[in-house]
């Protein structure tokens, strides 16, 4: 039995060794079939923020992924230093690809996208990725400890640094209440952590990098109000001195964004602050009566 056990146990470890191989060829892949969608102009130089946080602009930005599709059409909008613009819209309208855009995934087609200035296309792309922090819809998180997980933020960073992120995303006292605490294994073969502590983590992580530019994909998945308060106060804090770009899913987000920008059909069809989008009764305000109707609903 003893025999036969050892190399079974054996396989079983290379099984694991062959899948995780294959879990970092695919993100390999992935980041290779990045690198194709966009090349860096020789000699190309860093992105310059001598004043973070630096304003990002939109100027007329146009984009397909597909030529025969266009996606956005002259898109314009600016985020003030240090300020926050929030999108909303319906599914399929334009708002994850404005962040892929401004985290340089892509280049725009047509128009040009600046930060401090600066087009984006000019500059490297690596110096671009290292100023926007993304916390995006559904964090893929490493079959790895926790520690790891947020450290990956910032390669490096100590335990205390790695710790003090986890408090200010509120995700601390989750990890301290693990047998393992930050030695706990997650992601497919650990500990599975809801969608909400997961964006915690994505969270944490981002604060580590401490990024001047934030870029927040609200998760589309429903979470329960105390939840959603939750992640909404961690995403204040997470943009105190930062400039922000929200993708919003549900309109409490918003409030108090600088500016809400409505899009449909990769088009703005409306923009204002949310006093403003409300008076204006349009598509915002019906979007808003109808979100409020479905929570009395629902309460
Ligand atoms: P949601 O609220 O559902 O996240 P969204 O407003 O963020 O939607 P996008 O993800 O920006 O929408 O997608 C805009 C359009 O671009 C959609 O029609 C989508 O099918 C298309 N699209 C998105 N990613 C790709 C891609 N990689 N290749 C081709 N088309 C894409």
């Amino acid at each position: 039995m003893i025999q036969l056990y050892i190399p079974l146990n054996f396989l079983g470890v290379i099984y694991r060794e062959i899948k995780q191989s294959l879990a970092d060829l695919d993100r390999m892949f992935l980041l290779m079939d990045k690198e194709r969608e966009v090349a860096d102009r020789p000699g190309a130089l860093a992105l310059q923020i001598s004043n973070p946080p630096p304003e990002v602009r939109f100027e007329n930005v146009q984009f397909a992924y597909d030529p025969a599709r266009p996606i956005l059409h002259d898109v314009s909008f600016t985020i003030p230093a240090g300020k926050t613009v929030a999108v909303v819209g319906p599914s399929g309208s334009g708002k994850s690809t404005l962040a892929r855009l401004l985290f340089r995934f892509y280049d725009v087609q047509g128009g040009q996208i600046r930060i401090a200035g600066q087009d984006i296309r000019e500059v490297t792309q690596t110096s671009v990725r290292g100023a926007v922090g993304i916390v995006p819809q559904d964090t893929v998180l490493f079959n790895d400890t926790v520690e790891y997980n947020i450290a990956y933020g910032q390669p490096g960073a100590s335990h205390a640094q790695v710790v003090a992120a986890a408090k200010a995303a509120r995700i601390h006292d989750f990890i301290h209440s693990t047998p393992q605490g930050y030695a706990t294994r997650v992601g497919e073969r650990g500990l599975k952590l809801s969608g909400g502590e997961k964006q915690r983590v994505a969270i944490a992580r981002t604060l580590l990098k401490n990024p001047p530019i934030l870029i927040f994909d609200e998760a589309t998945s429903a979470l329960d109000s105390a939840n959603e308060r939750a992640i909404q106060n961690e995403l204040r804090s997470a943009a105190q001195g930062k400039t922000s770009l929200v993708i919003a899913h549900r309109l409490s987000t918003v409030v108090d964004a600088h500016e809400i920008l409505v899009m449909d059909s990769g088009r703005i069809i409306e923009r204002g602050t949310h006093e403003e989008l409300l008076a204006e009764g349009g598509r915002y305000a019906s979007m808003w009566n109808l979100q409020n109707a479905v929570e009395d609903a629902e309460s």
